[in-house]
């Protein structure tokens, strides 16, 4: 368990406001602490807190320093160990006025709290052994997800079902270090593993659980921030109507100016559950306007960070003379070419023209985006071709940067175990390597932090977190 000594973390009660900043129609104070019920009985006028039981909920007024009444409140007692920090909890839910939460904290504070910092009471649930630290982060997750999917990755994360997954890693990993303590424990008998492609065998299996997780980033980090789509081709194409009837919203410029779009622009919507990101792109051709040509270059780079990009082609040009850059960088990518402007031409040269350059499998749309027709169907084949999992899928995906970083560290020293058993490495470099990706596994669950590790994780939650 991690103590709070080793955290920083003194042993005195914090409160601060839990709801949103701003008025409402209750907000709630957390109060937490080994203080906690007897600095809110100073304040409380109704049951004693003295005698009451955990979990129970009573009503009762909440006055001022001077004994001048502030509002009548309901109050929630958890009492250590049984609660979200693990420390006696007195949650007040008041009436939400702004100067109602001001009073009330004012208040608490002269009668003996400290004004909670940031993602505190997370800290010290964490402190306290009531969470590990990557279920800690996932609160954070939980509170920020702006999809289905989000909410189901971060909340599977919460409840710990990622942190089971780093455990079993973890146990496997020190009977690999045992095997290997064995052989030392004897080498001077001249014994070596009892079987060495059973420990390969181990450590190959490792190297895969965590090579899986690593490799679930790439999806995580979609689900999280928004799966990225960039809208790409000619100017002129459509590019901006397209990204406002996807977004039903006229957030980009619409204009029949060739080069009008010379940033990119980027905004969100939820669809099928996920959400994506999608970046209107400066429109691609030859130019020799620099402004224009700095444009250009930023829509290649957004191109080539996109998971999936939509090539708009107009039908009634049916230019198209960049489908090689636009096709190379697309390599990995899924894509889907979009003929825009049928409203136009529903004789569609372009199709003809296009199915000798794509190829084969590339998806083709039909649509105007002026018109709104067939966007409908475009929303569905980009979310079937963006191709997450199931959102009520039980599959662990790694959403956090650090994970993901401290999991390609462990990774590559489970990397080296296994090159170095190939190669008839000793045990004890062996047994090095094997401590290394403990290591790193260990940074993710928090079971080898530095404070410094911790204050920047927290310092990016809100107060009262
Ligand atoms: P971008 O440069 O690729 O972003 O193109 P815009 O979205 O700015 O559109 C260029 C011009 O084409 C504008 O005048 C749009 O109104 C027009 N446009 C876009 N989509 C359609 C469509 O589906 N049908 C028709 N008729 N015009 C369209």
């Amino acid at each position: 368990m991690n103590t709070l000594e080793l955290s920083g973390i003194g042993g005195d009660t914090i409160c601060a406001v839990s709801t949103p900043q701003g008025s409402g129609g209750i907000a709630v104070i957390r109060v937490s602490g080994p203080q906690a019920l007897d600095i809110v009985q100073h304040r409380w006028q109704g049951k004693p807190l003295v005698g009451m039981a955990s979990h129970t909920v009573h009503l009762g007024n909440l006055v001022d320093t001077a004994g001048g009444m502030l509002d009548q409140a309901v109050l929630t007692v958890f009492r250590a160990p049984n609660s979200f920090t693990g420390e006696d909890v007195v949650e007040l839910a008041c009436h939400g006025s702004t100067w109602i939460q001001q009073q009330v904290i004012q208040t608490l504070i002269d009668a003996g709290c400290r004004h909670a910092s940031a993602g505190e009471f997370t800290r010290r649930a964490f402190a306290n052994g009531r969470m590990d630290l990557s279920q800690a982060e996932a609160v954070a997750d939980v509170i920020e997800a702006q999809s289905r999917a989000a909410h189901h990755v971060a909340m599977n994360q919460m409840r710990g079902r990622y942190s089971d997954e780093l455990n079993d890693l973890r146990e496997k990993l020190l009977h690999f270090t045992a095997l290997i303590e064995l052989e030392l424990d004897f080498s001077e008998e001249d014994v070596t593993f009892a079987d060495r492609s059973e420990v390969s065998a181990l450590a190959t299996e490792i190297h895969d659980l965590i090579s899986r997780l690593a490799y679930s980033y790439h999806e995580g980090n979609a689900i999280r921030n928004g799966m990225p789509v960039a809208i790409v081709g000619q100017t002129n194409a459509g590019k901006s109507t397209l990204l406002n009837a996807l977004l039903g919203d006229d957030r980009a410029l619409v204009s029949n100016v060739h080069g009008t779009t010379r940033d990119t622009i980027e905004d969100t919507v939820v669809m099928g559950g996920t959400l994506f990101r999608f970046i209107d792109t400066a429109g691609i051709r030859q130019s020799g306007d620099v402004v224009e040509q700095m444009g250009i270059a930023r829509s290649w780079r957004a191109l080539d960070k996109a998971n999936v990009v939509l090539w708009v082609v107009d039908v009634t040009s049916a230019d198209t003379s960049m489908a090689h850059d636009i096709l190379t960088h697309c390599d990995g990518k899924a894509l889907i070419v979009i003929l825009n402007k049928t409203d136009l031409d529903d004789d569609f040269a372009a199709r003809s023209e296009l199915s000798d350059i794509l190829p084969e499998g590339i998806p083709v749309v039909a649509i105007s985006a002026k018109r709104d027709t067939d966007i409908e169907a475009l929303r569905d084949l980009i979310v079937k071709t963006a191709a997450l999992p199931e959102a009520d899928s039980d599959t662990i995906i790694v959403t956090n940067a650090r994970h993901y970083q401290a999991l390609t560290h462990a990774r590559d020293a489970i990397a080296r175990a296994i090159a170095g058993l190939d190669s008839g490495l000793s045990g004890d470099l062996l047994d090095q390597d094997i401590r290394e990706c403990l290591h790193w596994l260990g940074e993710i669950t928090g079971e080898i932090t530095t404070d410094n590790i911790l204050g920047e994780i927290f310092a990016h939650f809100c107060i009262g977190k």
